[in-house]
C-alpha cells in the first residue's frame, strides 16, 4: 500500500519537481506513472524509498511513514520495495546468478536459502538458462530481465520500474510486460513509469499522468491519453 499525501519536492537549485500529489495505490494494484521527461516520474519512485528528501507533505508505504523514517530504518523500508532502475546497475563482473544472489546474501540468508530462492526467480523470469552469464553476455532485454529478478528475489510487496521497456525492440517489450503481468497476479503490487503509449493502450490498467510535477490525472480505465489512437495497440 502506498498513501502519497500533498507531496511537494523542491531540488536544492529551486527546481520543483512534484507540486502537491496525492494517490493512495492499494496492495496488489498495478499502476502506470506517465508523463513526458521532466514531469517528476523518477522524482517520485526516489521520493517513495527515501532516495532523495522529501520537501512536504508525505508518503506512508505499508507501515511506515517514509517521511519520518529515521535514515538507520531505510533498510526496513527498502526491503518492502523492489527497483528496477533505468540504468543497468548489475554487478558486471560476476555471474547473472550471482547478481541476484546477492540481494539475499546482504540479507544475511544461509547458502542452502539462497540458491533455492534464487532458482525460484530466475524460473520465474525464464532464464535458468543464463544464470552463468556474465551480465555484458546477455542483450538488453534479458538483462532487464535479470534486473527484474533481482528486484523481486527477497520478496517485496512493491516492485517499482521506471521506463523498464525504453531501448527494447517490440517483440522483448511485449515479453517483459507479459511478466510483469506474471508478478502482477501473484499479488505484488507494480509501479510502472512508461513513455511507452502503444504499450500503457495495450495493457489497460490504472494511470496515474504527471505534468510539470502536477498529478493531472488518475485513471482508473487507463490509456496512455484521453486522445489514444485506436490503431496504436499491440497484437498479442
Ligand atoms: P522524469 O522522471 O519524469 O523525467 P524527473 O523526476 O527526473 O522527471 O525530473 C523532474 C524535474 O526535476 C525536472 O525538471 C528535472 O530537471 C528536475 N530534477 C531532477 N533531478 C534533479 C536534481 N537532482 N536537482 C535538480 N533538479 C532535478
Amino acid at each position: 500500500m502506498i498513501k502519497v499525501k500533498n507531496l511537494t519536492k523542491t531540488y536544492r537549485n529551486g527546481q520543483e519537481a512534484l507540486k502537491n500529489i496525492s494517490f493512495e495505490i492499494e496492495q496488489g494494484e498495478f499502476v502506470y506513472c506517465v508523463g513526458p521527461s521532466g514531469s517528476g516520474k523518477s522524482t517520485l519512485f526516489k521520493m517513495i524509498v527515501k532516495e532523495t528528501e522529501i520537501t512536504d507533505g508525505s508518503i506512508q508505504l505499508n507501515q511506515y511513514r517514509v517521511d519520518r523514517l529515521p535514515n538507520r530504518h531505510l533498510f526496513m523500508l527498502r526491503r518492502q520495495v523492489g527497483i528496477v532502475a533505468q540504468e543497468d546497475l548489475l554487478l558486471p563482473h560476476v555471474s547473472c546468478f550471482q547478481n541476484i544472489a546477492f540481494s539475499l546474501k546482504v540479507l544475511g540468508l544461509g547458502p542452502k536459502e539462497i540458491r533455492e530462492k534464487t532458482q525460484e526467480v530466475l524460473e520465474l523470469v525464464d532464464m535458468q538458462a543464463y544464470q552463468q552469464r556474465l551480465p555484458e553476455e546477455l542483450s538488453i532485454g534479458q538483462r532487464k530481465k535479470i534486473a527484474i529478478a533481482r528486484a523481486l528475489v527477497a520478496n517485496p510487496s512493491i516492485i517499482l520500474a521506471d521506463e523498464p521497456t525504453a531501448n527494447l525492440d517490440i517483440k522483448s517489450a511485449v515479453e517483459l510486460m507479459k511478466l510483469f503481468l506474471k508478478i502482477h497476479q501473484k499479488g505484488t503490487t507494480i509501479l510502472l513509469a512508461t513513455h511507452d503509449s502503444t504499450m500503457v493502450n495495450s495493457i489497460r490498467q490504472r494511470v496515474l499522468e504527471l505534468k510539470h510535477g502536477h498529478l493531472i490525472r488518475d485513471d482508473v480505465k487507463g490509456g496512455y491519453s484521453l486522445f489514444s489512437d485506436p490503431k496504436d495497440v499491440y497484437v498479442w
